[in-house]
């Protein structure tokens, strides 16, 4: 017996004609999840395979494969030739094994075959009770049952001539392949949201740059190191990162000193979003992600949002957390391990000159008022011109 990884994928998403793109960059995305351990991997009609990896591996390639967005689960499993003997032998050897590991006696089980290939001869359920037959003649003890049994061992029966064995199953976190929907350009901060962010829409396919503003020397080079950790840890879900670090003193001591203070932020957030589409733009970027929630703070009320978005020309801006509460945010962010970074001390550019009172709805005409003291499109062009680019491997 063969020992392999099967891993499942969301075939809902892989119907039509973009069905090989999917399965190709799939492919492309496991092999480079698992490019630093020694395995062999492959693809077989509805599933792809690992093999070939050192036993004292299987569980870190199995813990990698969880991060795969787009795969739905994996198994740990023994691949054989479909042959009806040789696959009643190996069943046996397979409850041979699980009774070594964990004993049997009085257990109920249930065989479950699954035929992806529907030229073979036999229908499932009548071929589940013949490899029953086959288990309960070597295990007497054993008792069938349908309904929740202790153990459930599957064969799975697939076009390539092989069966495969396993009896369990551990589910991955779904969702589309990295890049299958093209680069977004999120707009990471050192909070609790925006990694999050980063990481939901990275799931639905959206490979990853980021963008950061800060404020130094008003902040601190830690502040910079703690953006970086963040985007580390992404990595380990969407690969490669390139973080865009922009310049925002200058832009902020203008602001201060030429606007009314409660627009403060209103006029931060529309200069951010205006750099950002620049940077979309100039690398063929599609949309802009942000953690905003709805209500959490002054600057995200739905007046807020429209004031900011309204600058934009071209790029959408998706904004996955919108309607999720702090509590959410944060169970994500301890399952993804942002959360410890993200709760470390640290200055955001946004708390520097913070205004007393910021406006709660602000309205796009006193925004624009306010702006027509500031130069805006040369403070974005200078800002786009001295950005700094880090690229965090995964
Ligand atoms: P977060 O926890 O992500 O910092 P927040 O609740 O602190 O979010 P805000 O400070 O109002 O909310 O920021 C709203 C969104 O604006 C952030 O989620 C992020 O996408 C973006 N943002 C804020 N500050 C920065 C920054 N310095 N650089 C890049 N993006 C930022
Ligand atoms: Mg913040």
């Amino acid at each position: 017996m063969k020992k392999v990884i099967l891993l499942r994928y969301g075939e809902i998403h892989l119907k039509g004609h973009n069905r090989g793109f999917f399965e190709r960059l799939l492919f492309k995305n496991i092999k480079e999840k698992l490019s630093k351990i020694d395995c062999k991997i492959g693809r077989i009609s509805g599933r792809y395979l690992v093999w070939g990896f050192d036993q004292s591996n299987e569980n870190t390639i199995i813990q990698k494969l969880q991060q795969v967005f787009g795969l739905v689960s994996v198994s740990s499993a023994f691949e054989i030739s479909a042959e009806q003997e040789e696959v009643q032998i190996a069943l046996l050897e397979y409850f041979n094994k699980l009774e070594m590991e964990n004993g049997l006696v009085g257990k109920t089980f249930k065989i479950e075959v699954k035929r992806a290939d529907k030229k073979f001869p036999i229908k499932s359920d009548e071929y589940a009770a013949i490899l029953g037959e086959t288990v309960l003649k070597k295990y007497p003890n054993l008792k069938v049952k349908l309904k929740k049994p202790d153990l459930t061992v599957y064969v799975e029966i697939r076009e390539n001539g092989k069966a495969y064995i396993h009896s369990d199953k551990t589910f991955s976190v779904g969702g589309m392949p990295v890049g299958s929907s093209g680069k977004g350009l999120l707009m990471l901060s050192g909070g609790i949201d925006s990694p999050v962010a980063g990481y939901m829409m990275a799931k639905r396919g959206l490979s990853i740059d980021a963008i950061h503003f800060h404020s130094f020397p008003y902040t601190s080079i830690q502040a910079k190191e703690k953006v970086i950790s963040l985007a580390e840890v992404l990595t380990q879900y969407i690969g490669d990162v390139k973080i865009y670090l922009i310049p925002f003193t200058r832009i902020q001591e203008l602001i201060h000193a030429n606007c009314d203070d409660s627009y403060m932020i209103t006029i931060m957030r529309r200069i951010m979003l205006r750099i950002a589409e620049k940077v979309c733009e100039l690398n063929g970027i599609k949309t802009i992600i942000t953690g905003e929630s709805l209500g959490q703070v002054a600057s995200q009320t739905i007046e807020s949002i429209t004031v900011t978005n309204s600058v934009l020309k071209k790029i959408p801006v998706m904004r996955p957390l919108i309607g999720m509460d702090k509590s959410e945010i944060t169970e994500i962010s301890k399952k993804i391990n942002t959360f410890d970074i993200s709760i470390l001390p640290y200055e955001d550019c946004c708390t520097v000159f913070l205004p007393k009172n910021p406006v709660i709805k602000p309205t796009i005409e006193k925004a624009e008022n306010e702006e027509s003291f500031l130069d805006i499109d040369t403070l974005v062009d200078a800002a786009v011109e001295a950005m700094e680019i880090i690229e965090i491997k995964a």
